[in-house]
Protein backbone atom coordinates (compact mmCIF):
# COMPACT_ATOMS: atom_id res chain seq x y z
CA UNK A 1 0.00 0.00 0.00
CA UNK A 2 1.35 3.58 -0.41
CA UNK A 3 -0.29 7.14 -0.72
CA UNK A 4 -3.78 7.03 -3.16
CA UNK A 5 -5.36 10.49 -1.80
CA UNK A 6 -3.99 13.51 -1.12
CA UNK A 7 -5.97 16.29 0.19
CA UNK A 8 -4.84 20.12 0.67
CA UNK A 9 -8.22 21.63 2.68
CA UNK A 10 -8.31 25.67 2.70
CA UNK A 11 -11.00 24.88 6.21
CA UNK A 12 -10.48 23.60 9.43
CA UNK A 13 -13.91 22.05 8.92
CA UNK A 14 -13.11 20.34 5.75
CA UNK A 15 -9.69 18.73 7.04
CA UNK A 16 -12.10 17.71 10.42
CA UNK A 17 -14.48 16.31 7.42
CA UNK A 18 -12.37 14.58 5.13
CA UNK A 19 -10.13 12.86 8.81
CA UNK A 20 -13.76 11.83 9.93
CA UNK A 21 -15.28 10.36 7.06
CA UNK A 22 -11.96 8.30 5.92
CA UNK A 23 -10.29 5.86 8.40
CA UNK A 24 -7.05 5.59 6.33
CA UNK A 25 -6.63 9.50 6.73
CA UNK A 26 -3.78 11.10 8.50
CA UNK A 27 -3.28 14.62 9.31
CA UNK A 28 0.20 15.31 6.95
CA UNK A 29 2.17 18.25 9.04
CA UNK A 30 6.10 18.38 8.17
CA UNK A 31 6.19 15.10 7.18
CA UNK A 32 9.43 14.36 8.97
CA UNK A 33 7.84 11.46 11.42
CA UNK A 34 5.24 10.19 8.64
CA UNK A 35 7.67 9.43 6.23
CA UNK A 36 8.66 6.51 8.06
CA UNK A 37 5.26 5.13 7.83
CA UNK A 38 4.17 6.48 4.57
CA UNK A 39 4.28 2.31 2.79
CA UNK A 40 1.37 2.14 5.64
CA UNK A 41 -1.07 5.20 4.79
CA UNK A 42 -3.83 5.51 1.87
CA UNK A 43 -4.69 9.03 2.48
CA UNK A 44 -2.92 12.07 3.74
CA UNK A 45 -4.54 15.36 4.78
CA UNK A 46 -2.08 18.43 4.41
CA UNK A 47 -2.71 20.59 7.23
CA UNK A 48 -0.50 23.34 5.82
CA UNK A 49 -3.27 25.44 4.03
CA UNK A 50 -5.52 26.40 7.05
CA UNK A 51 -4.11 29.07 9.08
CA UNK A 52 -2.58 27.33 11.90
CA UNK A 53 1.10 29.11 11.27
CA UNK A 54 1.52 31.77 13.86
CA UNK A 55 2.95 32.81 17.24
CA UNK A 56 1.20 35.90 18.38
CA UNK A 57 0.04 37.61 22.05
CA UNK A 58 -3.04 37.75 23.51
CA UNK A 59 -3.55 39.30 26.35
CA UNK A 60 -1.13 38.33 28.94
CA UNK A 61 -1.61 34.59 26.80
CA UNK A 62 0.72 33.38 23.76
CA UNK A 63 -0.25 31.57 21.52
CA UNK A 64 1.41 29.07 18.91
CA UNK A 65 -0.16 27.43 15.78
CA UNK A 66 -0.25 23.95 15.56
CA UNK A 67 1.70 24.33 12.02
CA UNK A 68 4.78 26.53 12.96
CA UNK A 69 7.94 25.43 12.64
CA UNK A 70 10.56 24.84 15.09
CA UNK A 71 12.98 27.52 13.18
CA UNK A 72 9.92 30.11 13.38
CA UNK A 73 9.35 29.34 16.67
CA UNK A 74 13.45 29.73 17.49
CA UNK A 75 13.37 32.91 15.23
CA UNK A 76 10.80 34.55 16.80
CA UNK A 77 11.22 37.91 19.18
CA UNK A 78 7.84 37.05 20.80
CA UNK A 79 9.54 34.16 22.77
CA UNK A 80 10.39 35.78 25.93
CA UNK A 81 10.67 35.22 29.92
CA UNK A 82 9.62 31.96 30.64
CA UNK A 83 8.73 30.93 27.28
CA UNK A 84 12.49 31.09 26.51
CA UNK A 85 12.85 27.41 27.50
CA UNK A 86 10.50 26.79 24.05
CA UNK A 87 12.86 29.15 22.27
CA UNK A 88 15.99 26.96 23.45
CA UNK A 89 14.42 23.45 22.94
CA UNK A 90 13.72 24.26 19.15
CA UNK A 91 17.09 26.03 18.73
CA UNK A 92 18.50 22.51 19.83
CA UNK A 93 16.76 20.47 17.47
CA UNK A 94 18.81 18.89 14.87
CA UNK A 95 19.77 20.69 12.19
CA UNK A 96 17.97 23.79 10.42
CA UNK A 97 17.22 22.04 7.30
CA UNK A 98 14.69 19.75 9.76
CA UNK A 99 14.00 22.93 12.10
CA UNK A 100 12.12 24.21 8.55
CA UNK A 101 9.48 21.85 8.02
CA UNK A 102 9.32 20.38 11.74
CA UNK A 103 5.99 21.65 13.48
CA UNK A 104 4.83 22.14 16.88
CA UNK A 105 2.10 20.14 16.71
CA UNK A 106 3.88 17.26 14.69
CA UNK A 107 6.34 17.08 17.69
CA UNK A 108 3.67 16.89 20.41
CA UNK A 109 1.57 14.20 18.61
CA UNK A 110 4.25 12.15 17.55
CA UNK A 111 5.71 12.10 20.98
CA UNK A 112 8.60 9.70 20.37
CA UNK A 113 10.95 9.71 23.66
CA UNK A 114 13.52 12.11 22.21
CA UNK A 115 11.03 14.61 21.44
CA UNK A 116 12.18 18.10 22.85
CA UNK A 117 9.17 20.63 22.27
CA UNK A 118 6.89 18.74 24.45
CA UNK A 119 9.00 18.77 27.79
CA UNK A 120 9.46 22.60 27.31
CA UNK A 121 5.78 23.13 27.14
CA UNK A 122 5.60 20.78 29.85
CA UNK A 123 7.81 22.79 31.82
CA UNK A 124 5.39 25.75 30.73
CA UNK A 125 2.14 24.18 31.85
CA UNK A 126 1.14 25.02 28.18
CA UNK A 127 -2.76 23.96 27.11
CA UNK A 128 -2.87 22.02 24.04
CA UNK A 129 -6.20 23.30 22.03
CA UNK A 130 -7.89 21.32 19.39
CA UNK A 131 -10.35 21.84 16.55
CA UNK A 132 -13.18 20.83 19.10
CA UNK A 133 -12.55 23.31 20.71
CA UNK A 134 -10.99 21.31 23.67
CA UNK A 135 -7.94 22.00 25.74
CA UNK A 136 -5.21 19.53 27.37
CA UNK A 137 -3.21 20.20 29.67
CA UNK A 138 0.34 19.06 28.77
CA UNK A 139 0.48 17.29 31.00
CA UNK A 140 -2.05 14.93 30.46
CA UNK A 141 -0.97 15.21 26.94
CA UNK A 142 2.05 13.60 27.86
CA UNK A 143 0.99 11.15 30.27
CA UNK A 144 -1.00 9.80 28.13
CA UNK A 145 -0.12 8.80 24.11
CA UNK A 146 -1.37 12.45 22.73
CA UNK A 147 -2.78 11.00 19.61
CA UNK A 148 -4.92 8.88 21.65
CA UNK A 149 -6.78 11.73 23.28
CA UNK A 150 -7.73 12.88 19.83
CA UNK A 151 -11.06 12.02 18.37
CA UNK A 152 -10.87 10.95 14.87
CA UNK A 153 -10.86 14.02 12.75
CA UNK A 154 -9.96 16.21 15.88
CA UNK A 155 -6.62 17.96 15.01
CA UNK A 156 -4.68 20.40 17.10
CA UNK A 157 -4.90 23.77 16.12
CA UNK A 158 -2.77 25.45 19.03
CA UNK A 159 -0.83 25.81 21.93
CA UNK A 160 -1.91 28.15 24.62
CA UNK A 161 1.19 29.33 27.15
CA UNK A 162 -0.04 31.41 30.25
CA UNK A 163 1.65 33.57 33.10
CA UNK A 164 4.91 33.44 31.29
CA UNK A 165 6.70 36.85 32.49
CA UNK A 166 9.73 34.89 34.45
CA UNK A 167 12.77 33.22 33.69
CA UNK A 168 13.31 29.90 31.37
CA UNK A 169 16.09 27.56 29.44
CA UNK A 170 16.36 24.15 27.92
CA UNK A 171 19.37 21.94 27.74
CA UNK A 172 20.24 18.75 25.63
CA UNK A 173 22.81 16.17 25.75
CA UNK A 174 23.62 14.57 23.01
CA UNK A 175 26.16 12.16 21.56
CA UNK A 176 26.88 14.88 19.28
CA UNK A 177 25.44 18.44 18.05
CA UNK A 178 22.69 16.87 16.17
CA UNK A 179 22.06 14.07 17.47
CA UNK A 180 18.53 13.32 19.10
CA UNK A 181 19.20 14.19 23.13
CA UNK A 182 19.79 10.75 25.59
CA UNK A 183 18.61 13.70 28.15
CA UNK A 184 17.07 16.90 28.40
CA UNK A 185 15.55 19.39 31.01
CA UNK A 186 13.47 22.24 30.54
CA UNK A 187 13.03 24.64 33.49
CA UNK A 188 10.87 27.86 34.47
CA UNK A 189 11.28 30.04 37.47
CA UNK A 190 9.59 32.67 39.33
CA UNK A 191 12.04 34.79 41.42
CA UNK A 192 11.74 37.03 44.14
CA UNK A 193 15.40 38.55 44.18
CA UNK A 194 17.45 35.43 44.77
CA UNK A 195 14.73 33.47 46.07
CA UNK A 196 12.53 31.23 43.96
CA UNK A 197 9.20 31.78 44.15
CA UNK A 198 8.06 29.15 41.82
CA UNK A 199 9.29 26.44 39.88
CA UNK A 200 8.73 24.06 37.05
CA UNK A 201 11.18 21.57 36.20
CA UNK A 202 10.49 18.93 33.30
CA UNK A 203 13.05 16.18 31.73
CA UNK A 204 12.79 14.46 28.29
CA UNK A 205 14.87 11.28 26.46
CA UNK A 206 15.43 9.77 29.70
CA UNK A 207 12.08 7.74 30.50
CA UNK A 208 9.91 6.66 28.45
CA UNK A 209 7.58 9.95 28.37
CA UNK A 210 8.92 13.79 29.54
CA UNK A 211 7.83 14.16 33.12
CA UNK A 212 7.68 16.70 35.71
CA UNK A 213 10.30 16.38 38.79
CA UNK A 214 7.95 17.93 41.93
CA UNK A 215 10.05 16.77 44.45
CA UNK A 216 13.05 19.31 42.92
CA UNK A 217 10.64 21.97 42.39
CA UNK A 218 10.20 21.93 45.81
CA UNK A 219 13.54 22.05 46.77
CA UNK A 220 13.75 25.08 44.60
CA UNK A 221 10.41 27.37 45.91
CA UNK A 222 10.97 29.38 48.99
CA UNK A 223 15.07 29.01 48.84
CA UNK A 224 18.05 31.17 47.37
CA UNK A 225 18.54 29.11 44.70
CA UNK A 226 22.78 29.56 44.71
CA UNK A 227 22.29 27.34 48.28
CA UNK A 228 20.65 24.84 46.94
CA UNK A 229 21.81 24.15 43.48
CA UNK A 230 24.74 21.50 44.52
CA UNK A 231 22.00 19.77 45.86
CA UNK A 232 20.19 19.53 42.65
CA UNK A 233 21.90 16.50 40.71
CA UNK A 234 21.21 14.02 43.44
CA UNK A 235 17.85 15.15 44.08
CA UNK A 236 17.13 14.09 40.24
CA UNK A 237 18.97 11.59 39.86
CA UNK A 238 16.67 10.01 42.52
CA UNK A 239 13.39 11.25 40.94
CA UNK A 240 13.83 9.38 37.58
CA UNK A 241 13.67 5.75 36.50
CA UNK A 242 16.21 6.37 33.32
CA UNK A 243 15.96 3.94 30.37
CA UNK A 244 18.78 1.74 29.29
CA UNK A 245 19.77 1.83 25.33
CA UNK A 246 22.32 2.31 23.31
CA UNK A 247 22.65 5.96 23.22
CA UNK A 248 23.46 6.09 27.39
CA UNK A 249 22.60 3.39 30.05
CA UNK A 250 20.82 3.45 32.62
CA UNK A 251 23.27 5.17 35.27
CA UNK A 252 24.89 7.44 32.93
CA UNK A 253 21.50 8.80 31.98
CA UNK A 254 20.72 9.01 35.66
CA UNK A 255 24.77 10.96 36.16
CA UNK A 256 23.98 13.14 33.50
CA UNK A 257 20.24 14.16 34.06
CA UNK A 258 21.01 16.04 37.09
CA UNK A 259 23.90 18.24 36.02
CA UNK A 260 21.70 19.00 32.70
CA UNK A 261 19.05 20.26 35.21
CA UNK A 262 21.32 21.70 37.26
CA UNK A 263 22.96 23.32 34.35
CA UNK A 264 19.38 24.69 32.75
CA UNK A 265 18.41 26.70 36.13
CA UNK A 266 22.09 28.48 36.01
CA UNK A 267 21.19 29.28 32.34
CA UNK A 268 17.75 30.53 32.84
CA UNK A 269 19.33 32.78 35.82
CA UNK A 270 22.48 34.07 33.48
CA UNK A 271 24.63 32.27 35.99
CA UNK A 272 28.03 31.42 34.55
CA UNK A 273 27.27 32.46 30.62
C1 LIG B 1 16.82 12.98 11.56
C2 LIG B 1 15.80 13.56 12.53
C3 LIG B 1 16.24 14.06 13.74
C4 LIG B 1 15.32 14.61 14.65
N1 LIG B 1 15.77 15.08 15.85
C5 LIG B 1 14.87 15.56 16.74
C6 LIG B 1 15.30 16.03 18.02
O1 LIG B 1 16.49 16.00 18.36
N2 LIG B 1 14.36 16.53 18.87
C7 LIG B 1 13.04 16.58 18.53
O2 LIG B 1 12.23 17.04 19.33
N3 LIG B 1 12.59 16.15 17.33
C8 LIG B 1 13.48 15.64 16.43
N4 LIG B 1 13.05 15.20 15.22
C9 LIG B 1 11.61 15.34 14.90
C10 LIG B 1 10.73 14.19 15.40
O3 LIG B 1 11.40 12.96 15.43
C11 LIG B 1 9.47 14.06 14.50
O4 LIG B 1 9.88 13.63 13.21
C12 LIG B 1 8.73 15.39 14.36
O5 LIG B 1 8.51 15.94 15.61
C13 LIG B 1 7.39 15.25 13.65
O6 LIG B 1 6.90 16.54 13.37
P1 LIG B 1 6.27 16.88 11.95
O7 LIG B 1 5.78 18.28 11.98
O8 LIG B 1 7.22 16.52 10.86
O9 LIG B 1 5.01 15.90 11.98
P2 LIG B 1 4.45 14.82 10.93
O10 LIG B 1 5.48 13.81 10.59
O11 LIG B 1 3.77 15.50 9.80
O12 LIG B 1 3.32 14.17 11.87
C14 LIG B 1 3.64 13.44 13.03
C15 LIG B 1 2.36 12.82 13.60
O13 LIG B 1 1.53 13.82 14.16
C16 LIG B 1 0.26 13.89 13.49
N5 LIG B 1 -0.04 15.32 13.43
C17 LIG B 1 0.80 16.30 13.00
N6 LIG B 1 0.24 17.51 13.18
C18 LIG B 1 -0.98 17.29 13.73
C19 LIG B 1 -2.03 18.15 14.15
N7 LIG B 1 -1.95 19.50 14.06
N8 LIG B 1 -3.15 17.59 14.67
C20 LIG B 1 -3.26 16.24 14.78
N9 LIG B 1 -2.28 15.37 14.41
C21 LIG B 1 -1.16 15.90 13.89
C22 LIG B 1 0.48 13.21 12.15
O14 LIG B 1 -0.69 12.65 11.62
C23 LIG B 1 1.50 12.14 12.54
O15 LIG B 1 0.85 11.05 13.13
C24 LIG B 1 13.94 14.66 14.31
C25 LIG B 1 13.50 14.17 13.07
C26 LIG B 1 14.41 13.61 12.18
C27 LIG B 1 13.92 13.09 10.86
Amino acid sequence: MSVEQYYAPTSIKEAEKILAEDENAQPLAGGTAIVERIKNIKTLVDLSRLGLNYIKKDGKNLKIGSMTTLEEIAKSKLMTGSVQALKQAAEQTDCRQLRNVITIGGDVIAAYYWCMVPVALLALDAKMVTSKGRSYQMEDVVSKNAKSILEKGEIVTEFLISDYDGKGAFLKFARTYDEYPFTCAAVCLKMDGNKCKKASLAIGAVETKPKRLRSVEKMLEGNVVKNVLNKIPDAVSKEIVPRNDFRASEEYRKYVTGIIARRAIERALGVNE
